[in-house]
C-alpha cells in the first residue's frame, strides 16, 4: 500500500521515566509512515483525498506535548492511536520514537521504540444464559461500542437457541458482533475478558450457565494457535448459534482454514 512518510520529527517534551526528565524536557524525535491508499489523490490533485501531513505534525506535536509519559512505548501507542482515530484514510502506521538524549552513561547515537499499528476486523459472538441475558448483551455491546480501540461496531439480532454441550441448563440468547479494531488478536482477547468479568462472570462448569460469554470467531484472516487464543474460533463451523448471527453480518467472511464462506459454513452444517 501507499504510504506517506514524517521524517525526524523535532519536539521537546518532558517524557522519561527519571523525575528530572519530567522538569527539564528533551527533543524527541518522530517517524511516522502513513499507509494510506493516494491513488484517487494523485489523480485529481486534490488534498481532501488524501491525509495532510502538516496537520498529521501538529497531532504528532499535541500528543508528545499534552502527555507526560513514562515510556517512549506510550508515546508512540498514544500517537498511533490519534492518528488512526483521527484519519479514517490511514488504514495503519508506523511509528517511532526517538529519544537522543535518553539519560544512559554510555556513548550511543539514540533509543527509540518503533512500532505498527493498524485498523483489523473481528468478528465476536456473544452469548448469555442466566440471568438478564439480553441486558447483559446489550451491556456487552455498549462497551464494544465504547472502546477507543474499537470502530464500526455492527450487532447482529439476538435468537434464543438450546444449550449445547452441557444440556441441562436454560436456553440461550446468542449473537455476534462485527467491528474493526486497532487491538492486537491477544489485546481483544483481554478487553472480551475484561466486559466478561463486568456483567459477574464465574466459571463452574464447562459450557455451562453463564452470565455472559465472549468468544474470538475472526481476526482478519488470521490463523492462530496459541496456549490461551484459537483463532478462527475452533468449533465455530459446528455451531449454528455462532453461524447464523455471524452470516447475517458478513455473509461472505471467509474461513482463512476451511476455504468456504460463513453461509456456505451454514448450509453445510444444516445438511448434516
Ligand atoms: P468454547 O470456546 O468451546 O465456546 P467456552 O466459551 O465455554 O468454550 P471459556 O471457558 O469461555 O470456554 O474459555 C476458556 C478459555 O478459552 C479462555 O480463557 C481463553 O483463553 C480460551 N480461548 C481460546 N481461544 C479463544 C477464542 N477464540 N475466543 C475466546 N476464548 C478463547
Ligand atoms: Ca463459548
Ligand atoms: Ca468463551
Amino acid at each position: 500500500m501507499d504510504k506517506i512518510i514524517i521524517e525526524d520529527l523535532k519536539i521537546f517534551a518532558h517524557h522519561g521515566v527519571f523525575e528530572h526528565e519530567n522538569i527539564n524536557g528533551q527533543y524527541f524525535f518522530l517517524n511516522a509512515a502513513l499507509y494510506v491508499e493516494t491513488e484517487k489523490a494523485g489523480m485529481r490533485d486534490d488534498l481532501s483525498c488524501s491525509v495532510d501531513y502538516g496537520k498529521v505534525c501538529e497531532l504528532l506535536g499535541k500528543v508528545m506535548t499534552d502527555n507526560v509519559f513514562k515510556l517512549i512505548e506510550t508515546a508512540a501507542q498514544t500517537a498511533a492511536e490519534a492518528i488512526l482515530r483521527e484519519y479514517s484514510l490511514v488504514k495503519a502506521v508506523d511509528i517511532e520514537v526517538r529519544k537522543p538524549d535518553a539519560p544512559i552513561e554510555m556513548d550511543f547515537r539514540s533509543v527509540s521504540v518503533k512500532i505498527h499499528r493498524g485498523w483489523h476486523r473481528a468478528v465476536i459472538a456473544l452469548g448469555s444464559n442466566m440471568g438478564d441475558s439480553r441486558g447483559y448483551i446489550e451491556k456487552a455491546v455498549e462497551q464494544i461500542v465504547a472502546s477507543p480501540q474499537i470502530r464500526n461496531v455492527r450487532c447482529s439480532e439476538l435468537i434464543v437457541t438450546k444449550p449445547y454441550g452441557y444440556t441441562a441448563q436454560d436456553d440461550f440468547l446468542n449473537g455476534a458482533v462485527y467491528c474493526e479494531t486497532m487491538l492486537s488478536p491477544h489485546g481483544l482477547l483481554e478487553f472480551m475478558q475484561s466486559v466478561e468479568n463486568a456483567a459477574d462472570r464465574k466459571r463452574e462448569i464447562h459450557w455451562g450457565p453463564r452470565t455472559l460469554d465472549l468468544d474470538l470467531i475472526f481476526y482478519d484472516q488470521e490463523i492462530i494457535a496459541d496456549a490461551d487464543l484459537i483463532v478462527p474460533h475452533p468449533d465455530m463451523h459446528n455451531r449454528t448459534f455462532v453461524l447464523e448471527p455471524v452470516v447475517q453480518l458478513v455473509p461472505y467472511y471467509r474461513h482463512p482454514i476451511l476455504g468456504m464462506t460463513v453461509t456456505q459454513l451454514l448450509e453445510r452444517l444444516k445438511k448434516k
